[in-house]
């Protein structure tokens, strides 16, 4: 098989860089192991952040999302008793998330791709990607090859992308973070209806809407902590410990856990994102923790980037864009990475607070913080809701 482009995974990164090459005239493929069922029952994030929207509107492919999805310029976090709520959509300008389930944007990118006549191929795992400083680097799949211009790697975190890159000139900045989350679906009796974060003295919880009748709810847990140690009830009773506070108003009644699953907490950022050619692009190239939701929005601006800079040297021989890939999605990564981790921060308690009570007090002032208008509640206004403008 002959490819202008080979694309590994599809997952949102995979799909939406397929979508818009396909739709501007390249000739591209993409190859996922899993079956076409299960990569569209994976429940995974769920906000989009306004800047993806704003995209994905501009190539078409935001219809069913634009007429579906619910919008949120909330959040609301809990801690030491008192509900601070953080109105940063009107301190963005009017930005919203827009709350669109993660299968159900992979469910429209696939339809968007079969409707253009290129579906991925599912069920097909790549076993390698070799050849990627010659002009002709080849997927290897079981029983086919694929020879290729380029190859974008959106296989994921556990991938075999990676793997194909030279063992010097690549770095990763890894980090552990000194907690888990366990991370759960649930039914529940009514719709979330907004975000909510809990700072407490136990740990950390949270609640993210995901549709009128299930939310994703995450517990602090100690590191490497068991899934086997949170049965139903541990879950349900620190869960409406730590959100409610106190004040259980407001929290729906928590019916099937429907996925219970630790996450072990880190990040990982690659640099750079290219090797000859063969470009990394989503969770291949960088993963973060779930805080402030920001995985699948920079797998896509990664496509939209990727997208780009291939228009520009398949079809215009201008090998600028390419060249300056790595660098430039690299500069939004970190900068994202650094709103993340300062989230964490400020959702958690250091393992051995010696005097909890204090470092409660010192968070609701932060928290107050966001919620008065200033420079602050502004900054952290735009970065949260993905505004795409720069302070
Ligand atoms: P993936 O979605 O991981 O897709 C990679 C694809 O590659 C997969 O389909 C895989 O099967 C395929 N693949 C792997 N190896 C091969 C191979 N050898 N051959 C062929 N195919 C292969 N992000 C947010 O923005 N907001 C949120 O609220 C949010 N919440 C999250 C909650 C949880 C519990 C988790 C786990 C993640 C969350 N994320 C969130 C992160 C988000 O889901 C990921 O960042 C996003 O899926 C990355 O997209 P991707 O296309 O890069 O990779």
């Amino acid at each position: 098989l002959r490819a202008e482009v080979g694309i590994v995974g599809a997952g949102p990164a995979g799909l939406a860089l397929a979508n818009v090459l396909t739709r501007r005239g390249i000739d591209c493929v993409v190859v996922e192991r899993a079956s076409r069922a299960r990569v569209e029952e994976r429940q995974r994030a769920g906000l989009l952040e306004h800047r993806t929207v704003r995209w994905l509107h501009s190539q078409g492919l935001a219809d069913r999302l634009l007429a579906e999805a619910t919008r949120h310029g909330w959040c609301d976090f809990r801690c030491l008793g008192h509900t601070v709520r953080v109105d940063y959509g009107a301190y963005s300008g009017g930005h919203q998330h827009h709350v669109y389930p993660q299968q159900n944007l992979v469910r429209d990118l696939v339809a968007a791709l079969e409707l253009a006549g290129s579906p991925p191929l599912f069920s097909h795992s790549v076993r390698a990607v070799t050849d990627i400083t010659s002009r002709r680097p080849r997927l290897e799949c079981e029983g086919m090859e694929i020879e290729c211009d380029y190859v974008v790697g959106c296989d994921g975190f556990r991938g075999i992308s990676r793997a194909a890159l030279p063992a010097t000139g690549h770095r990763a900045h890894n980090r552990r973070y000194p907690y888990d989350w366990l991370t759960v679906l649930a039914e529940v009796d009514r719709p979330a209806d907004g975000v909510r974060y809990a700072v407490h003295r136990s740990g950390f919880a949270g609640m993210m809407p995901r549709g009128p009748r299930v939310s994703r709810f995450y517990l602090q847990c100690p590191p490497d902590d068991a899934v086997e140690a949170w049965p139903r009830r541990r879950i349900v009773t620190e869960l409406r410990t730590r959100l409610a506070d106190g004040d259980p108003a407001g929290l729906p009644s928590i019916g099937a856990l429907t996925e219970v699953r630790m996450l072990r907490m880190h990040s990982s950022v690659l640099a750079p994102l290219a090797h000859g050619r063969l470009l990394l692009a989503g969770d291949a190239a960088h993963v973060l923790t779930p805080s402030g939701a920001k995985g699948m929005n920079l797998a896509i601006a990664d496509a939209a980037a990727l997208a780009e800079a291939l228009v520009a040297r398949l079809r215009r021989r201008d090998a600028g864009p390419l060249a300056g890939y790595s660098t430039a999605r690299l500069g939004d990564v970190r900068r994202v990475l650094g709103f993340s981790e300062w989230l964490l921060d400020l959702l958690h308690l250091p393992p051995e607070a010696a005097e909890p009570g204090r470092e409660l007090t010192a968070r609701l002032a932060g928290i107050r913080r966001l919620a008065t208008p200033g420079p602050g509640a502004y900054r952290f206004a735009h970065r949260y809701v993905g505004s795409g403008v720069r302070e």
